[in-house]
């Protein structure tokens, strides 16, 4: 399934070609990047913190490919002090991980005035959202190295990808990359939507499809003389965080994950969820003709479940949600930033 950042996941089917390709432009940015295949890598994903690797497979996997796996969402600052310590300890060459994990993890570094320019990374790869300026300089100045992207989806793999000039060149052997509503004989001209086509064989192929992200594209005039086109301008993509109160960061996935489970992604057509506080949030709820107290009660109890305390809940019911004037349907709407 994808993320379902627009409200309403998509089903698609993949063979593990897509994770091959993208393991293969990985090696490719490591490259880029002065690094061998097969250095140390430390990559933080969306497990529980109580995470410990059960099957011999997965402990295999990680011995082969020299990897350390990290929690990467939701820590608290013991959680994030636990995975420093084994930082430490592994001294990974590249430290891998989704930007707001990554960014999180800079940010305790620096509350808590640690030292870390003895075990630091050679490379930080951060992707599954986009990495802004500000946390690109956060994540440089903690970590003491370059820090790049990769812009990616799940359901087509690694679009494109950050080179050290600070290009975004696009894969271009595996993905056609267009844009959508700018002029489109003059691909340069102004910002569209992201048409994407991976051109690898899969057994669901993806013809001009639209990622939800409105960007720019243009030829390379790199300096670092790579000739890879290059997306200009990626003015925006799903993936707006909120800060609870004692610091925890939600993602939209999360709430994909709550409405993926059991009778909500039976019951429901398509949600968003508003915060209207930071210990209060409204669900707002298009229903499938299945929808009964018990779904609501199953959300209810998701929710008790994952805010023991300080996260009260209301719900909205209605007939469509609409999209907003980008043509975007976020799952996330901030009201407490427009207050
Ligand atoms: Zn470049």
């Amino acid at each position: 399934m994808t993320t379902g950042s627009t409200g309403s996941p998509t089903i698609f089917y993949e063979d593990g070609s897509t994770t091959a390709i993208n393991w293969a432009h990985e090696q490719r940015l490591k490259h880029w990047y002065g690094l061998k295949p097969g250095v140390k890598e430390a990559r933080l994903k969306g497990i529980s913190t109580q995470y410990e690797t059960r099957s011999a497979l997965r402990s295999i996997r990680k011995y082969l490919w020299n990897q350390l796996i990290l929690p990467g969402f939701f820590l608290s600052d013991r959680e994030h002090e636990r995975s420093l310590q084994k930082i430490r300890k592994f001294r990974p060459h590249v430290l891998w991980g989704p930007t707001p994990g990554l960014a999180d993890l800079a940010r305790y570094v620096q509350r808590t005035n640690q030292d870390i320019s003895q075990y630091h990374p050679d490379l930080v790869i951060s992707w599954a959202a986009p990495l802004y300026e500000h946390e690109k300089k956060l994540l440089g100045e903690v970590f003491f190295c370059p820090v790049t992207n990769i812009y990616s989806a799940r359901e087509v793999g690694h679009v494109a990808m950050n080179c050290p000039q600070g290009s975004i060149h696009v894969n271009q052997e595996n993905y056609i990359v267009e844009i959508e509503g700018a002029d489109v004989d003059k691909q340069s001209d102004g910002p569209g939507r992201v048409l994407i086509t991976p051109l690898n064989a899969s057994p669901m192929p993806f013809i001009r499809y639209r990622i939800g992200d409105l960007a720019e594209l243009g030829e390379s005039d790199c300096p670092c003389g790579r000739s890879l086109i290059v997306l200009k301008k990626i003015l925006g993509r799903i993936g707006d965080m909120f800060k609870m109160k004692d610091g925890h960061l939600i993602e939209p996935n999360f709430w994909c994950l709550a409405f993926m489970r059991g009778r909500p992604s039976r019951d429901v057509e398509r949600f968003q969820v508003v915060y209207l506080r930071t210990d209060l949030l409204r669900f707002r709820i298009v229903p499938r003709p299945g929808y009964s107290t018990e779904t609501e009660a199953d959300l209810r109890h998701f929710m008790e479940k994952s805010f023991p305390s300080e996260m009260q809940c209301e719900f909205e019911y209605v007939s469509e949600i609409k999209p907003q004037s980008s043509g975007k349907c976020p799952i996330v709407v901030n009201e407490i930033s427009r207050q």
